[in-house]
């Protein structure tokens, strides 16, 4: 394909630019989600129909992110945005439960292994939140193990030890990883929670075996798509369960990016390994807020006999239950969207390996359904938190971030997530784009910084 068959931002940014500038004014570094900001050029988009972005410029860009996970399908898709039509034209919210709340509900829980009673709130980290308390609550314990890298959020014990700017370094941990605090402002929140090393028995058996019958909970993403997107050794997650069992301790999976994107019962259906707590987000409600904990009725006993009341204005909310009866009905009725999303995730994939070793950079792919994760580094085989960390972050945003001009949005930090519309021809024209950045960044900042034949 020739640099032409891809489509070009052609009509300029003064409109992002203006419009980055003036929300600037007004809101903090312009942006309302820190993963928004950008090492270059921020677009501001208009609209956004199927995989295809328009900006206030007009010009069209291929999604490769998808909302950060919550566009399954396609933007727009029309039996979403029917059904939320139809139910806004009815009623937004009205301080009360919705019939339809129990189908979207029996849905969740002949899918997802670990459900047998669910409760709704709007989003991730207030999902998170509530699993943390359930858990607590069911155990009569307090503290929370979690593991380095892992994205729970952004509440207080969660914000910890997970990518980006460690804000301070706190108490060291008597077993384990110093908790870091990941912004300023935060709670001490050691006395709260443990961190440790994923897929290393060796670290979560010391760690369990140092707090033991403090441990309410274990927290984990079962696919870490936030720490670098790999699997855990075979037998790891069937330890961990075990030894969670066997303490009684509540194991919680993180399913707010797994849910619906690695299947329709989430990691937890594709790994074979059943948690008592699954929180959720995202991709349920196909672009609408609203998120989930789903959990055995044992690890529930506290919500189901009333002792832990659960609150929230927007919980269940008419519209966004009205999204999420819509985006599970267009889930059990596509056939082939886990095969599908595969295909085109390896297509992508494939393709990036195949252009770094026809140019012999150093660019690794990790791939695991419909989630990239990019990396520029010397280093093969990137499967923990470290060596994920150790890569050279401002090589892969230049490539990642200059794919605008040639029509293609991507996260700077090399997350790509696409959906069931992208068509073979998509990720070809992504391919296309990717080529022709990664070779303008080679021009301009040279073989020297980019570690050019250091793989
Ligand atoms: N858990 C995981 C695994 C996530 O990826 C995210 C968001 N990226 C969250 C929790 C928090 O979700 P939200 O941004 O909706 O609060």
């Amino acid at each position: 394909m020739s640099a032409e068959t891809v489509p070009q931002a052609s009509t300029g940014y003064a409109g992002s630019d203006a419009a980055f500038t003036r929300l600037g004014r007004s809101v903090p570094q312009s942006v309302n989600s820190g993963v928004r900001i950008r090492r270059g050029r921020t677009p501001f988009f208009a609209s956004a129909s199927g995989i295809m972005l328009t900006d206030v410029d007009g010009n069209r860009f291929i999604d490769t992110i998808m909302g950060y996970g919550p566009v399954l399908f396609g933007h727009g898709e029309p039996e979403i945005l029917r059904a939320v039509h139809e139910q806004i034209d009815r009623s937004v919210i009205c301080g009360a439960e919705s019939a339809r709340t129990a189908e979207v509900a029996e849905r969740l829980i002949d899918w997802i292994p670990c459900a047998e009673r669910i409760i709704f709130s709007s989003s991730g980290s207030e999902a998170v939140q509530a699993a943390l308390r359930v858990a607590r609550a069911a155990t009569g314990r307090h503290l929370v193990l979690r593991f380095e890298g892992h994205y729970h959020g952004w509440v207080d014990p969660m914000h910890t030890n997970a990518a980006g700017t460690p804000a301070q370094r706190r108490r060291p941990a008597a077993s384990g990883i110093d908790v870091q605090p990941n912004a300023i402002g935060q709670n001490d929140v050691t006395a709260q929670i443990v961190v440790t090393h994923w897929n290393d028995v060796g670290a979560f058996d010391a760690a369990v075996s140092a707090y033991a019958d403090e441990l309410a909970a274990v927290i984990m993403e079962p696919i870490p798509f936030n720490a670098g997107t790999y699997r855990a050794d075979p037998g790891y997650l069937e330890h961990v369960r075990e030894v969670c069992t066997r303490r009684g301790i509540m194991l919680i999976f993180d399913e707010v990016v797994s849910g619906f994107r690695a299947g329709r019962g989430g990691a937890q259906e594709l790994l074979g390994v059943t948690p008592d707590l699954a929180t959720f987000a995202k991709a349920v409600a196909g672009g609408f807020p609203l998120s989930a904990v789903a959990g055995s009725a044992a690890a529930m006993a506290p919500l189901v006999d009333g002792r832990l009341r659960h609150a929230g204005t927007y919980n269940a909310n008419p519209v966004s239950i009205a999204a999420a009866e819509a985006t599970t009905r267009l889930i059990a009725s596509t056939s082939d969207l886990y095969t599908r999303m595969e295909s085109t995730g390896s297509r992508l994939a494939e393709g990036l390996r195949s252009l770094a070793s026809g140019r012999e950079v150093p660019l690794r792919v990790n791939q695991i359904g419909s989630v990239l994760q990019l990396f520029w580094s010397a280093q093969g085989g990137l499967r923990d938190y470290a060596s994920c960390s150790s890569s050279n972050s401002a090589v892969m945003s230049a490539i990642c971030e200059g794919m605008l001009d040639f029509g293609v949005f991507s996260n700077g930090r090399g997350l790509m997530m696409l959906g069931y519309r992208h068509e073979p021809a998509d990720v070809d024209r992504v391919l296309e784009a990717f080529a022709l950045s990664l070779d303008r960044v080679l021009r301009e900042v040279g073989d020297a910084v980019c570690g050019v034949h250091a793989a």
